[in-house]
């Protein structure tokens, strides 16, 4: 800028030195306006980018510090379970379990005695339940000094592996059974033993009964056995169960927080109701005879099915023997019970043993069907007496020819070769002459005779007090014709259960 005095310069130009001036000076504020503005905006740009940065590192923050409050929550949660669980398993573990052991086991079940089974004279016992008793230990009330000893003990009286007995006297658990039925001098043994050695706690004797049966085989099918949990299985047993088995008792023992026992009044009883005795229609001195027979018989003449024979009242239906062979000793139901069972017997599988043992408890008197032959004569005679087109002692109202033909086809009688010739109903049964019985049949017709079937009881079972009674087969009546019905009433072509054909005398008397 020029310097100039005042005094040398004319007006115009002094103005236009203040003009330039005040330019100068207008242009001095707008270069600082400017450059105020461009650093104001870099300013700003400048904050905003330290705002963003410092955003940013808010959020960058708040993010980890989120993430590791996150991590220190779980950490204590985690931290939390983990010492729950330790606090419950090894700190309060012995608490917690001897208050499980309290609420498991302080009920201690009564066994009822299953009900005696007699025969018919009320003296004889086929069946009955003696007391024996079951040892369980609880390991957790046995003193940790204690539990060998009571180890040893228990495998001496009752002679057992020391090794496994320790092994559950050791255990954590609530409750172990160590022997169950053992006989009462046993049993004292080890109460003398106990209280010898000051142990009052721990080691249960609790009653229980075990089924026996005095007479073995005697009546073996019809009585049937039960099983180690006294419940019956077959047979009586099984039929009557509901009737035997009796209920269950307890005790229930109140304990306090930590299992202990407490007072005496904490404690109630509920005796075992005994199962009601039994009385069969079974004489077990006719049951003896008639099995000894049967065994004779099946020996002799080589029965390799086996045999039976059923001894019954006629007046009153009461069966007095039902006797089978080969049978088995209910005392011992798995064990072979013939000579050709135990050939091999411990080769076979345990499912092959079982099927084998269960042929021999098997009833055939009631189970098993089969082709009753001439004895059914009866029937046919029986239905013709009642509809009074024979009489019994007629003499020659019959003829055998040695056959007779009907509906065009020829049936003989099994002495064909020397015809029985003129018969009476007597002879003709006492001979078993299949053409008189032949022609009864005709005369009666199927309607006729399919009645006397029903009325005899063929046609449904008998409903016997045994368990699985099998059903008659025969013919549907409307596939009869008249060589059907023929041989029907010479007893072939259908089959029938044993207990059916004696229960027709019985119907028939009725
Ligand atoms: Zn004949």
């Amino acid at each position: 800028m020029e310097k100039i005095s005042r005094k040398n310069l004319s007006r115009s130009k002094i103005k236009k030195i203040k003009k330039s001036k005040e330019n100068d000076k207008e242009d001095i504020k707008k270069i600082q306006k400017l450059s105020n503005k461009k650093q104001k905006k870099k300013y700003k740009q400048q904050l905003k980018k330290e705002k963003n940065k410092i955003d940013h590192k808010v959020s960058e923050m708040s993010r980890r510090k989120r993430l590791r409050l996150g991590i220190i929550i779980s950490s204590i949660m985690f931290t939390f379970f983990i010492g729950r669980i330790g606090w419950l398993q090894f700190i309060m573990g012995d608490k917690l379990q001897s208050m499980a052991y309290a609420q498991q086991t302080l009920d201690r079940k009564i066994n009822p005695r299953r009900g005696t089974i007699y025969d018919a004279t009320g003296k004889n016992i086929l069946a009955v339940s003696s007391t024996v008793n079951t040892i369980t230990v609880n390991p957790v009330n046995i003193a940790k000094e204690n539990k060998e000893k009571v180890a040893r003990a228990l495998s001496d009286i009752f002679d057992l592996d020391y090794e496994t007995i320790l092994k559950r006297v050791n255990k954590k658990s609530a409750i172990e059974n160590i022997v169950k039925k053992v006989d009462k001098e046993k049993a004292d043994e080890l109460r003398v033993w106990l209280s010898e050695n000051n142990i009052t706690k721990g080691v249960n004797i609790d009653e229980d009964t075990k089924r026996y049966y005095p007479y073995n085989n005697l009546a073996s099918q019809v009585i049937g056995f039960s099983g180690s949990d006294n419940q019956g299985l077959d047979g009586i047993e099984a039929v009557y169960e509901e009737e035997l088995k009796g209920k269950q008792g307890k005790i229930t023992k109140m304990t306090d927080a930590v299992g202990g026992d407490m007072e005496k009044e904490g404690e109630t009883y509920i005796p075992a109701t005994d199962g009601n005795d039994l009385i069969l229609s079974i004489d077990a001195t006719v049951q003896g005879i008639a099995e000894k027979y049967l065994k004779e018989a099946c020996i002799d003449n080589k029965c390799t099915d086996g045999g039976n024979i059923i001894i019954m009242n006629p007046k009153t239906g009461d069966i007095l023997a039902m006797a089978g062979y080969p049978n088995y000793n209910l005392n011992e139901p798995f064990e072979p019970s013939t000579e050709e069972m135990k050939e091999g017997w411990d080769d076979l599988s345990e499912t092959e043993q079982v099927k084998r043992t269960q042929t021999v408890w098997r009833n055939k008197a009631i189970s098993d069907t089969y082709e009753p032959g001439s004895t059914f004569k009866l029937v046919t005679a029986s239905a013709a007496l009642e509809e009074g087109i024979t009489t019994t002692d007629k003499a020659g109202e019959f003829s055998c020819t040695g056959s007779i033909t009907v509906a065009g086809v020829r049936m003989s009688c099994w002495r064909y070769y020397r015809p029985h010739g003129a018969q009476s109903l007597r002879e003709a049964l006492m001979n078993s002459c299949n053409p008189v019985f032949i022609g009864l049949g005709q005369k009666l017709g199927v309607a006729t005779y399919y009645d006397y079937l029903e009325k005899f009881g063929f046609l449904r079972t008998t409903g016997i007090d045994l368990p699985g009674e099998a059903e008659s087969i025969f013919l549907k009546e409307e596939k009869v014709g008249p060589v059907e019905l023929g041989t029907i009433a010479f007893g072939q072509r259908f089959e029938v259960t044993p207990i059916q054909m004696i229960a027709m005398v019985r119907n028939n008397s009725k």
